[in-house]
């Protein structure tokens, strides 16, 4: 199982069903590193899905790879789902950013993992290290391997489908800022949480942030300088888009506001927004 799952040095990866955000209905598990590792995102509910996981972690310790812990991304339902059955039949810690802790009141994280913090090594003793990247979550982890110049992303890009920034405990200034700080490592390859691995990993970022920063610009080219219910900015600001999926860019609109809020481009009152001149 282990061969036909490998990426690339020390990365495997074996996609499972989720309830996730559609058109994507899979979040990868990815097993990371070679001598030390962890089980990146343990959420798969059904029992089936997990006794494969189960199956891969025997056959990685068989194979010498200490597997010391489930990583977790950050605390969104399908990261962290199947964290507590996993631990139990496994024996395995959980380990998240404090404020995925925070956000997981249910769900006891054995260790807080700080930024810039090593977590997994693999046989050539090259470390597999944490960055900090909040704004899709709070506490978004993301995992760098300089060695191979390959980025674990978590839910920064997705190979399938898009991300949202939701503002209920999403923030899209703190969002544009990870996908540069990513861009300042110059990775190779993005490993996703949905869909395949990337490969043009700097144009993919390049593409993230102009497409975010075209999609702000609209939003406020759509906004008058009169009081305004931000539902009326849809068929201007996300005409393009579906109407299906409208419900949830009126959520990723309400992330553009509150940043052209703080960047004073905007004024909010209650429910309304206007554009100041
Ligand atoms: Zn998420």
């Amino acid at each position: 199982m282990l061969q036909t799952l490998r990426e690339s040095a020390g990365l495997w990866r074996m996609p499972l069903p989720t309830p996730t955000l559609p058109p994507a209905t899979t979040t990868n598990h990815y097993l990371v590193g070679e001598r030390r590792a962890v089980l990146v995102d343990p959420s798969a509910p059904a029992r089936l899905s997990q006794d494969k996981l189960v199956a891969l972690v025997e056959e990685a310790r068989e194979a010498g790879i200490a597997i010391e812990a489930l990583f977790l991304t950050h605390h969104h339902g399908d990261h962290v789902g199947a964290a507590a059955d996993l631990r139990a039949r496994l024996g395995l810690p959980v380990w998240a950013h404090a404020r995925t802790a925070e956000l997981l009141p249910e769900l006891a994280v054995d260790r807080c993992v700080k930024d810039l913090e090593v977590i997994a090594e693999n046989a050539d003793g090259s470390p597999w290290q944490v960055i900090h990247t909040p704004g899709h979550a709070p506490g978004h982890l993301v995992i760098w391997h300089a060695a191979t110049a390959v980025l674990v992303a978590g839910d920064m890009v997705a190979g399938e489908g898009t991300i949202l920034v939701d503002p209920r405990d999403g923030h899209m200034g703190d969002y544009l800022a990870s996908l540069e700080k990513m861009a300042h490592l110059h990775p190779r390859a993005l490993a996703p949480a949905h869909g395949e691995v990337l490969h043009e990993a700097m144009a993919v970022l390049a593409h993230y942030r102009l497409h975010r920063l075209a999609r702000e610009h609209k939003v406020l080219e759509a906004l008058p300088p009169t009081w305004t219910a931000p539902d009326a900015l849809l068929p201007t600001a996300y005409g393009d888009v579906s109407r299906l999926a409208w419900p949830i860019a009126l959520r990723s609109m309400e992330s553009h506001l509150i940043h052209l809020a703080e960047l004073g481009q905007v004024a909010r009152h209650g429910a309304r927004w206007r554009r100041l001149p």
